[in-house]
This record gives C-alpha cells, sequence and structure tokens, in this order.
C-alpha cells in the first residue's frame, strides 16, 4: 500500500473560481494563468475546469505545447516573451501570441522568418520595474513593432506591484494611461487582486491566476469565503501512529514543544518532503476527520504531529487534511497555512511535490 498521502485537483471548484472572476470583471475576455504547470495543480487535471477561459496564458514553451497537444485552438500567450530568437519558431508554427518587454525581442522579431505574423503584447513597466520598456521607450517601440511585417496585432500590457495592498493600482494606471493615449490596440492589466479589488479597470483582457486556484491574493485582509472562492487543490492524508504524551514531554526534532498537560498527538504521514512547508510553527491549523485542530512541533521530512487531545475519537486511520476541502462541508483554506509558514498560497500549491499522488476529482 503507498503512503496515504495524496492531491486531489477539484475541477468543479476551478470552473466555479473563474465564473467568479467573469462576474467581477464583466464584459472583458479572460486569460486563465496556467504558468507554473497550473499553479501546481498540473496543465492536464486542471484544463477542464479552466476550459471556458478565453485563452490560457504562461511562460513555458514546453507548457505552451501541452496546451495545444490539449486540443485548445485558442489564444495561448507567452507571458515572458520568448527567450531565444529560434522561439520565435514555435510560436509561428504554434500560433502562440507572446509579450514583447525588450527591445532585443524586437530585434528577433525583425529578423524572423514566418509566413504568419504575431499577435504581440508590448509590455510597458508602469513601476513594477521587473520586465518591460520605460514609458519614454513605449511609443517608439510601438512603432517599431508596428512596421514589421511579422506583427499583425499590438496588445498593450502591463502588470501591477500592489493590486493586493494599500497602495493600490491607481499610480500604475497612470502611467499607463499617460504612455498608452492614442495608441490603438486591445489593454490586458489586471491580476487577480486587480479583478477581484479594482475590477472596473479591467479593459479587454484580464488575467486571472491564483484566483482561479482558491487562494485570496490579499489574505488575511480577505479570505476565499469572502470573495466566493472554492479550493481548488487538497492535501490530505492519515494519522499512522499515535503518542501520548506526559507533562514537560517533548515532541520532534529539536524539542520545539513541550507538553504543559497530558496530551494526545497523532503522527500524519506528511512532510516537508510532500510541499507542507517546514516553517509552520506548533498550532498551524489542520483538519482532523473535518475538525480543526493544529500540528504540534517541528515538520519534518516524511511526517507531522497534530493534536488529538480533544479528539478522542481520532486514531490510527484518522482523515488529516493539510488544505483544502476536509470530510463534508469541513474547509482549510491553503492561505491560512501559508500565512502560519509566513508565505502565500501561492507558493504552497506550486511548491506540491512530484512524489504526492494527485488525481482530478469532479
Ligand atoms: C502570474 C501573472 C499573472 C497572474 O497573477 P495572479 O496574481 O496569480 O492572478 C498575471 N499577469 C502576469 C504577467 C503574470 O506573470
Amino acid at each position: 500500500m503507498p503512503r496515504p498521502v495524496e492531491a486531489l485537483i477539484h475541477r468543479e471548484a476551478l470552473a466555479h473560481n473563474l465564473r467568479r472572476a467573469r462576474a467581477a470583471a464583466p464584459d472583458t475576455r479572460l486569460w486563465a494563468v496556467v504558468k507554473a504547470n497550473a499553479y501546481g495543480h498540473g496543465i492536464e487535471r486542471a484544463y477542464p475546469g479552466l476550459a471556458g477561459a478565453d485563452g490560457f496564458a504562461l511562460l513555458d514553451l514546453a507548457e505552451a505545447e501541452r496546451v495545444r497537444a490539449l486540443g485548445w485552438r485558442g489564444p495561448v500567450l507567452l507571458l515572458e516573451g520568448v527567450f531565444e530568437p529560434r522561439d520565435l519558431e514555435l510560436c509561428s508554427r504554434l500560433g502562440l501570441q507572446h509579450a514583447v518587454h525588450c527591445s532585443a525581442q524586437v530585434d528577433w522579431l525583425a529578423a524572423h522568418k514566418t509566413g504568419r505574423a504575431h499577435h504581440v503584447h508590448l509590455k510597458l513597466n508602469s513601476g513594477m520595474n521587473r520586465l518591460g520598456f520605460r514609458p519614454d521607450e513605449f511609443r517608439s517601440a510601438w512603432a517599431r513593432l508596428a512596421a514589421l511585417p511579422q506583427v499583425d496585432a499590438i496588445t498593450l500590457m502591463t502588470h501591477f506591484s500592489d493590486a493586493d495592498g494599500a497602495r493600490g493600482i491607481a499610480h500604475q494606471m497612470t502611467v499607463f494611461d499617460a504612455a498608452t493615449r492614442d495608441l490603438p490596440g486591445e489593454r490586458s492589466v489586471a491580476n487577480s487582486a486587480a479583478i477581484l479589488r479594482h475590477g472596473a479597470v479591467a479593459f479587454d483582457w484580464v488575467r486571472a491566476g491564483i484566483l482561479g486556484y482558491g487562494s485570496a491574493p490579499d489574505f488575511p485582509e480577505h479570505d476565499i469565503a469572502y470573495w466566493g472562492l472554492l479550493p481548488t487543490m487538497t492535501l490530505r492524508t492519515r494519522v499512522i501512529g499515535v503518542q501520548s504524551l506526559a507533562p514537560g514531554d517533548t515532541v520532534g526534532y529539536g524539542s520545539t514543544f513541550r507538553a504543559e498537560r497530558p496530551m494526545r498527538i497523532g503522527i500524519a504521514a506528511c512532510g516537508y518532503a510532500d510541499g507542507y512547508p517546514r516553517h509552520c510553527g506548533t498550532g498551524t491549523p489542520v483538519l482532523v476527520d473535518g475538525t480543526r485542530s493544529g500540528t504540534v512541533g517541528r515538520v519534518s521530512m516524511d511526517m507531522l504531529a497534530v493534536d488529538l487531545s480533544a479528539l478522542p475519537q481520532s486514531g490510527i486511520g484518522s482523515e488529516v487534511t493539510l488544505w483544502g476541502r476536509g470530510p463534508g462541508t469541513s474547509v482549510l483554506p491553503i492561505d491560512e497555512v501559508a500565512h502560519a509558514a509566513g508565505t502565500i498560497g501561492y507558493e504552497l500549491m506550486c511548491a506540491l511535490a512530484p512524489r504526492v499522488p494527485t488525481r482530478a476529482v469532479d
């Protein structure tokens, strides 16, 4: 029998969450962002749940090929564009749209021989200072692209640094509006946080990543229940051992936890080699047979301890939900676990380990 740890991908929840994005940004076309293997969900597993999107956006050429291999004939977008000139051949062959964020990418396109003109997304650096042309370079880059026979459409694109937080998007929208004024072409600006918190700026296309995967981009200010999102990934396992502790007993590596009173703990078959974050301290929420409890002591490679003191009916074989959906209607949002580990839901779902057997459920 394999270890009892497994991950479930909830396809109907993916579809539900995309409908939430559409409701928040109506009359706008929707990219489902499926980079990082659909945020750890698996592109092939997630695809049926996300097929209501208008296009798929990602970074990796091999992932773009996988989306085409699934039979998707609609738009596919490379969010970082191509990494070297010969990548453009695949873009021509598979009809991929691609970002253009620097002048080297314009040069490569100008030298590219193709019978099929490309739809490109010209990226403005409106303040994040990651990828994109500066505002004072943007118009000349647009004019160069517009003159190329290799290009037949230019979407205007930027990315927000603070859509989830207090600084918001207004300062970047001012830069975007000024740099793109009077330029023709569709606009693509909003990530999940901007869709949910600033839906009115949605323009022609929005790029929904994390909200599709059932994590609130602005947790803990808001949680998935507030945004009407459902968990799309469950990580669960079972209790494989039970220990009774006397006051003064310690648990796990480093003896970081010491019992103050008699306790019963369960040893769950999941650890950091499964993608569960090691940085969670004692008390990180878990569900045991659907009831909330907490972790005890350090997470080790293959196991972690959970408190069973208030759950006398639980023991060997009890179901432990690390995040996602538990038995019945119980839910443990991935954001709560991420918060306890000092990180964000994105990182936990992307770090689900390859050794965890994963299957889609409907
Ligand atoms: C990842 C990414 C997104 C999606 O961001 P979320 O916060 O997951 O919605 C949108 N646009 C670009 C350019 C990205 O790289």
